[in-house]
């Protein structure tokens, strides 16, 4: 099996997630390449060939260009899976390459199972595995779901990419997700409010609990779609990312969105009404209650 893995470099930084198209590959074993633009003085360490174009020359993001760098080192490796983060560089470009080749394109492989790579569907809740029927297949992975994997004391094999012509599109500037100024990344404690907390008044039953543990609170995104709780406390992929001491998590799924913020969290309580719910794969302690009459009692038992 032939991988070309797609890093990302993104204001001025090679992406973290590089590690974990590692450990993708590192899975699923077999011959690694990978393609990026990025700095010469960013280069991921693995042991493999890497397809390289000067993100100074390139932009850090041109659709056009770099899918024309990337057709490049799909020819020079004929790959059969090449492989995107499910991340905005990912969405963008990995449908472009997919097209350009006329092959299939994997969206959000969460694992895999057997020759086929599962996805999820019906809105997170149930999983399904697929197969591409086309070789090379285009496959983005999304965060969190696949061991980061940081080869050590290795360089890469470096192959240049060029490409001409002028830009379609023009970058303007970056906007990152307006946290309101709340910062969760440094509290020790949280308390997440998913949507099994059922409503907007009954949020404060989690920020009962929050107050009493000393802690802050944090929610999912149905939470915040919802308007229960602002954007700011928004965890996961596209939220904050935490890490605390200890995380409660109230009527949460455990979505691998959700997971991917909150998997650096050290001690975590699951309150669900669901024993199967996937949260349960991540967490140290399950308490299967409504919250509504569990988080009273907990919160009352911890004034006394
Ligand atoms: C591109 C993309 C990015 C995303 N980014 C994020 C992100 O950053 N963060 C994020 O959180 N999600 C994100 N999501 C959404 C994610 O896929 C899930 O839909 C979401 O995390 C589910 O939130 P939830 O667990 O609150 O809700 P649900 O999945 O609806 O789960 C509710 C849970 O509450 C339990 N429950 C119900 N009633 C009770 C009760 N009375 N007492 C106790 N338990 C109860 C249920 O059993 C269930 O397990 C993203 C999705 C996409 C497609």
């Amino acid at each position: 099996m032939k991988v070309l893995l797609v890093a990302e470099y993104r204001q001025g930084r090679l992406a973290e997630s590089t590690s974990e198209l590692l450990g993708f590959a590192d899975a699923l074993g077999g011959d690694v390449s990978m393609a990026l633009v990025g700095s010469p003085d960013q280069l991921p360490g693995f042991d493999g060939r890497l397809h390289f174009a000067d993100a100074g020359i390139y932009g850090e993001y041109d659709s056009e260009l770099h899918k024309r760098l990337l057709l490049q080192a799909v020819e020079a490796e004929t790959p059969d899976l090449i492989v995107f983060m499910h991340s905005s560089y990912g969405w963008d470009l990995a449908p472009r390459i997919s097209a350009a080749l006329g092959v299939a394109l994997l969206s959000g492989v969460a694992g895999m199972d057997g020759d086929g790579f599962t996805t999820r569907c019906c809105n997170g809740k149930m999983r399904r595995t697929v197969t591409a029927m086309t070789s090379p297949a285009v496959l983005t992975l999304l965060p969190g779901a696949f061991p980061s994997v940081q080869p050590e004391g290795v360089s890469p094999e470096l192959h240049p990419m060029a490409a001409s012509g002028v830009p379609v599109v023009e970058f303007i500037r970056y906007e990152p997700p307006s946290t309101g100024g709340i910062d969760l990344t440094r509290s020790d404690v949280i308390v997440c409010a998913g949507r099994g907390v059922g409503s907007r008044e009954k949020v404060g039953l989690v920020r009962a609990l929050a107050d009493a543990l000393g802690g802050e609170v944090g929610a999912t995104r149905p939470v915040v779609d919802a308007g229960w709780l602002e954007h700011g406390r928004q965890i996961g992929s596209t939220g904050q990312s935490v890490s605390p001491g200890l995380y409660v998590a109230c009527g949460v799924s455990g979505a691998i969105q959700h997971l991917a913020g909150m998997k650096g969290s050290g001690f975590v309580i699951a309150l669900n009404t669901d024993r199967d719910a996937p949260i349960v794969e991540v967490a140290d302690l399950l308490v299967v209650a409504d919250l509504e009459e569990f988080l009273p009692l907990l919160t009352a038992k911890l004034g006394s």
